[in-house]
């Protein structure tokens, strides 16, 4: 995280403590959403293949 040090323009208040709507705003921008992000999900993926292969790869031997 970043946002944490940034100093808003409208309030010159740390952004992270959201004392004005910009900081709000700002804030709920830079926070990643409740949702899970792309990268997090293509490692989600790759990490089941993985899981998937290995588990394979155990049952031939
Ligand atoms: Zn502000």
């Amino acid at each position: 995280m970043t946002y944490d040090r940034l100093v808003c323009a409208n309030c010159a208040a740390p952004v992270a403590e959201g004392r004005c709507p910009v900081c709000r705003a700002n804030r709920e921008r830079l926070t990643p959403q409740n949702g899970l992000s792309p990268a997090m999900l293509l490692t989600l993926a790759i990490a089941l293949l993985a899981a998937i292969a290995l588990l394979a790869a155990v049952r031939t031997v």
